[in-house]
């Protein structure tokens, strides 16, 4: 499957487009936003120099600042793009330059801690609209976007109490001019599922890459060598950025350990099957997971060819 986005919109969505915090998702929005013409002026800030002069060389906005509260100054919409441990202080940061109404969404990959945050900072006339993109890589930094990195996934859009319908519609359409579809639910449902489909499969991969890191038993090059039998594939989650998951996991506190609690139970029992030899347990469960990894691929989420499309990736052949 080749990921386009659609041709350039003839009326931009947005008239200026502040995103603040412009790593591997907010230099993403800024490269498709531009591609769609969906905001007719980008304004980007960050607050370290190497990534702003990345941002300038990359060419990725109209403006490019250090000064938050400079680039919301005169935006219709506001997106957060940073680590949520840092929302808080980007909110205060902004709050005092916001134009009544500007809309101020964000990319956040936990909801109600930053739907808490930005209440607690940003002005009762800021209309907010929180969204996530179930899109990433484990790459990050200015350099790592692409345009069509949202194109055919999920953005789930988590609206607060009394949230402006006006400014949900118009982010729901922002993020469908990336190629996304859209999907509106509350935030602590959000948290939940993201919970165990995304939250925990990071801390099991950073978990098992931690344990084989520490075998003594086992060399480091020997791990490395015979990465191909399963364990590669952990490695690169595991290789996602560490502030933005230390942050998730602070965030999401509730959620994670609940799941976590559930999937250590189920640990547990595939740990006694193993120890009775219950082949057909083993089996059985198996059977029903090969079944969900389908569901995934027949969606569209995944690629069927072997090797994750590894291969044909080497080869330059388009995936299909
Ligand atoms: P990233 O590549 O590290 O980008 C984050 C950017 O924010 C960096 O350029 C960072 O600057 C900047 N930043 C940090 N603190 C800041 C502050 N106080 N003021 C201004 N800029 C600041 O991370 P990312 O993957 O794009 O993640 C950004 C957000 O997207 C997170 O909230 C994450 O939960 C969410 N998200 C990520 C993914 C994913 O797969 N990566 C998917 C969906 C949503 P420096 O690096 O220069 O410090």
């Amino acid at each position: 499957v080749i990921e386009r986005l659609g041709a350039p919109l003839a009326e931009p969505i947005f008239d200026e487009l502040a995103i603040i915090g412009v790593g591997l998702i907010g230099s993403s929005i800024a490269r498709a936003a531009r591609r769609r013409n969906a905001a007719r002026r980008i304004v980007v800030a960050d607050h370290t120099v190497a990534t702003l002069e990345r941002a300038k060389a990359l060419a990725l906005a109209d403006v490019v600042t250090d000064d938050p509260a400079r680039a919301v100054s005169g935006a219709d919409c506001v997106i957060l793009c940073v680590p949520i441990g840092a929302y808080g202080a980007v909110g205060r940061a902004i709050a005092p330059a916001l134009r009544p109404g500007t809309i101020v969404s964000d990319v956040g990959s936990v909801k109600s801690a930053v739907i808490s945050a930005l209440e607690a900072a940003l002005p009762g006339h800021a209309r907010l609209a929180p969204a996530h993109p179930v899109a990433g890589t484990e790459q990050s930094g200015p350099d790592a976007g692409f345009a069509s990195l949202f194109v055919n996934r999920w953005c789930i859009l988590t609206p607060p109490e009394g949230a402006d319908e006006q400014a949900v519609t118009k982010v729901k359409a922002f993020w469908e001019a990336l190629g996304s579809h859209v999907e509106i639910m509350g935030a602590a449902h959000h948290d939940l599922v993201l919970a165990i489909t995304s939250h925990v499969p990071h801390l099991i991969a950073y978990n098992i890459v931690g344990t084989a890191a520490d075998l003594e038993e086992v060399t480091r090059s020997e791990v490395i060598k015979f990465s191909a039998g399963g364990f590669r594939d952990f490695t690169r989650i595991a290789a996602s950025d560490p502030t933005m998951w230390r942050d998730v996991f602070l965030h999401n506190k509730d959620a994670v350990l609940e799941m976590l609690g559930r999937f250590s139970e189920d640990l547990t029992a595939l740990q006694r099957m193993i120890r009775r030899g219950d082949g057909d347990g083993l089996f059985a469960l198996f059977t029903r997971t090969r079944a969900i990894r389908r569901g995934i691929v027949a969606e569209g989420q995944e690629t069927a060819a072997p090797d994750f499309g590894r291969r044909a990736a080497e080869t330059d052949e388009p995936v299909t």
